[in-house]
């Protein structure tokens, strides 16, 4: 089999995510298609011999690499016990303990573990839970939800109302219930001798006339914790969400924190949230959860939530239901994405890790047409100024071109590499990139 083979087959018979799929059949125009073969650690093989280093992880999800020996381990352990069982009536050890590991994780403040598959959905549910915590509780006119501007947080209809991403979202717009989109705390808003806080406290503020006007109406505020990455790696500080949490604490709405992509250590803590001092009322974790292996997600949540849904009366239970919630091979991959982070003390390792690819692509803030240059964690962006409205796919293309895969948002470059890159593959990646950004410029 071969590269060429198995395109062909692939743009005949699959119908890819996030593509025009007219843009792979250009002729010598066309976006790039690889098939892989294998992988292994941060690389990826293609079948006709050449490598590419995951530099986005395979979409932020593999925290360890490709083929990790020690998740590998406990999934054929896993599967000759058992694959999945129904999760209503039935309980299964992976499910217990992965419960118990995240609410320990979160000092036993969020509890209460409820389980879908992927990320979208997770937001749904943690949108229906508040929902449905105020109308139990009496509170039936709590109705609304807010949202960044920027946001995302999925793309099915109900996620997709708290989705600000005009590309994914201006569609279906006449299917949608949209929320109330409240200003950004995005960093690079600063004006001159503005540093990052203030910027944050001015979005804190313009919440505040949001919910001072609203808030008898406003069921939740959903946010992103530190970085928004699906509209461009846009970071904040934590400031932000001290004064969201004491404001939704004031104005009595649920303060939900989507950590499906900054959550599992990302941002330089295990849980985003963290680094404000804060808690949410509900967190969504999906992507690195289960080491990239398999699609898992779930929402966690306090006792006060819990406690309004139970109940003699069924209907005020939350009877969501997905057929394959905490399915037990996906929940023993996060157990062992969970042991790998104990057991060679992932968050302390990656502190050096994280400041090494940052001096590594610390060449690039004397580039001229590069702003902004930034990290947080194993995040890192830099925003290009181009004019070309395909840089996005020059560079992609010039990237592969050079052994790394990284994907664009417009015209911001971001690097996401899993935790277990080396440091000569950090440089390997930055001089790549660097390299790529040339060209493509070049173009
Ligand atoms: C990726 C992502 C989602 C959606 O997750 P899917 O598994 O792709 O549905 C939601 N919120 C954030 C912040 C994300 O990055």
């Amino acid at each position: 089999m071969s590269n060429k083979d198995l395109l062909e087959r692939s743009l005949a018979a699959v119908w890819h995510p996030c593509t025009q799929m007219k843009q792979h059949a250009r002729g010598k125009q066309a976006l790039p298609m690889i098939p892989i073969a294998s992988g292994k650690g941060v690389w990826l093989h293609d079948f006709d011999g050449r490598r590419y280093l995951d530099g986005i992880s395979s979409w932020w999800v593999n925290l360890f690499g490709h083929c990790n020996p020690r998740i590998n381990a406990a999934l054929r352990d896993q599967l000759e016990q058992l694959e999945h069982v129904i999760l209503a009536g039935c309980t299964h050890r992976p499910v217990i303990e992965l419960s118990e590991r995240l609410s320990t994780l979160t000092l036993g403040q969020l509890g209460h573990c409820f389980y879908a598959s992927d990320g979208a959905s997770a937001t749904e549910i943690a949108l229906k839970m508040s929902f449905h915590a105020w109308r139990n509780q009496g509170r039936r006119e709590k109705q609304e939800f807010l949202c960044l501007s920027g946001s995302y947080h999925g793309e099915t209809v109900g996620a997709l109302a708290v989705t600000d991403v005009a590309l994914f979202k201006d569609a279906y717009a006449p299917l949608i219930r949209p929320a109330t989109t409240v200003a950004t705390p995005d960093a690079r808003l600063a004006k001159d001798g503005e540093t990052a806080a203030d910027v944050a406290r001015r979005a804190a503020a313009a919440l505040e006339c949001q919910l001072d006007e609203h808030h008898l109406h406003i069921a939740a505020l959903i946010v992103e914790p530190l970085i928004q990455c699906a509209s461009g790696m846009a970071m904040y500080d934590p400031e932000y969400l001290r004064l969201a949490r004491s404001l939704c604490d004031r104005y009595e709405v649920h303060l939900i924190c989507d950590e499906i992509a900054v959550g599992c250590g990302r941002t330089g803590t295990f849980f985003a949230h963290e680094q404000a001092g804060i808690r949410p009322d509900f967190l969504c974790l999906s992507k690195g959860i289960s080491g990239g292996y398999l699609p898992l997600s779930m929402v966690l949540t306090t006792d006060s939530v819990y406690a309004a849904f139970y109940d003699d009366s069924v209907s005020r239970g939350f009877l969501h239901s997905h057929s394959y919630t905490g399915n037990a091979l996906a929940c023993r991959a996060a157990l062992a994405t969970l042991d790998i982070f104990a057991e060679d003390q992932v968050i302390d390792a990656n502190r050096g890790l994280a400041e090494h690819l940052g001096s590594c692509l610390q060449p690039l803030a004397d580039h001229p047409q590069v702003r902004h240059l930034r990290r947080r964690g194993m995040v890192a962006a830099f925003d290009v100024l181009s004019d070309d409205p395909r840089f996005s796919e020059r560079f992609y293309r010039q990237a592969l071109a050079n052994g790394i895969l990284l994907r664009p948002i417009g015209n911001t470059v971001y690097f996401m590499p899993p935790y277990v890159i080396s440091r000569d593959e950090c440089e390997f990646l930055a001089t790549r990139a660097i390299a790529a950004l040339d060209s493509a410029l070049r173009e």
